[in-house]
């Protein structure tokens, strides 16, 4: 089903994005990585062939490189990404962050609404011609249960005034990638495109290594009750394969099933506002 289509996967030199680049190359399909940093995505690229099996026609992993906090960085990717392959089946947008303290972009936008929800609207955009050529196709992007009890803060999206936190920032961000994923797949509909979203559970990953000690401390607490990153990838590994969702397209997913998200993620008018502002804020 999956063997030979086209897989390209952001933040999937690490944690949870990795383990699907792994599933989805153990199942014979054609992964792209796409990471900041040359000699993790080369060694990445080689734990795959060794964990894959791959011996002979090592194409079928390779890496391009991107930095997702810059939309230059973005279109520049997706442009290599057009040029290099004829085909774009499944994309899956994984790559994240979690900041305790507010950075901005060389973009000057406010670092996790750019990683977290920006860079997916901008390059599923850019890609978009091609996945839809290339359909049945897929896009797949990582939310989270995080997106409970959040709301989009239209007034101060990018928590420019006010006290920055960290939570909430994360937070809207993955309500952001739910609403996206809805009003994605309003759009795409008819087309062959399905747009799908998953919560991974709670992750063994990296996600907290850049903050504070406090939070790594918490992390660590945590940790024993937190699942491999094997497990996390494993609704991303479905959602991507199998057939039994091959026709369903705006849902958001826990443990291989649709799972009714928030009721704000459910809004189609604060969606619809969301995409607006995201292509002004790309343009
Ligand atoms: P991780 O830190 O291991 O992976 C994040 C990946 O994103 C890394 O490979 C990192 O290099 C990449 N990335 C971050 N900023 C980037 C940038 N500017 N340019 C390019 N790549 C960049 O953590 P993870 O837990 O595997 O996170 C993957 C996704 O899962 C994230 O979207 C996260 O929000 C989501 N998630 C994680 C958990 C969890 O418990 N770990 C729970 C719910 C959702």
């Amino acid at each position: 089903m999956i063997e030979g289509k086209t897989c390209l996967i952001t933040g999937s030199t690490s944690g949870i994005g990795k383990e699907i680049a792994i599933g989805l190359a153990k199942m014979k399909a054609n992964v792209i990585l796409v990471g900041r940093n040359k000699a993790k995505c080369q060694a990445t690229t080689e734990e795959i062939w060794r964990n894959a099996s791959i011996s002979t026609n090592k194409n079928r992993v390779s890496y391009l490189l991107a930095d997702l906090s810059s939309q230059a960085s973005i279109r520049q990717l997706a442009n290599e990404f057009l040029d290099s392959y004829e085909s774009l089946d499944i994309l899956v947008n994984n790559a994240g962050v979690f900041l305790s303290r507010r950075f901005t972009t060389v973009d000057n936008i406010e670092y996790t609404f750019a990683v977290n929800h920006l860079a997916p609207f901008l390059l599923t955009n850019l890609l978009f011609e091609r996945i839809k050529a290339s359909s049945p196709s897929r896009i797949i992007t990582t939310s989270s249960v995080a997106h409970r009890g959040a709301y989009i803060n239209f007034d101060n999206l990018q928590f420019e005034r006010g006290r920055y936190n960290g939570v909430e920032a994360y937070k809207q961000s993955k309500l952001a990638n739910i609403l996206f994923t809805k009003e994605l797949a309003r759009r795409s509909g008819g087309s062959g495109v399905t747009s799908n979203c998953f919560h991974p559970g709670g992750v063994r990953t990296n996600l907290v290594q850049s903050n504070p000690w406090y939070y790594r401390l918490i992390w660590a607490i945590i940790n024993p009750f937190l699942v491999s990153p094997k497990k996390g990838a494993d609704t991303a590994i479905y959602l991507a394969s199998s057939s039994k969702v091959a026709e369903i397209s705006g849902k958001y997913f826990v443990n291989r099933k649709p799972v009714r998200p928030s009721e704000l993620a459910d809004d189609h008018d604060t969606a619809a506002r969301l995409w607006k502002i995201s292509e002004e804020l790309t343009e």
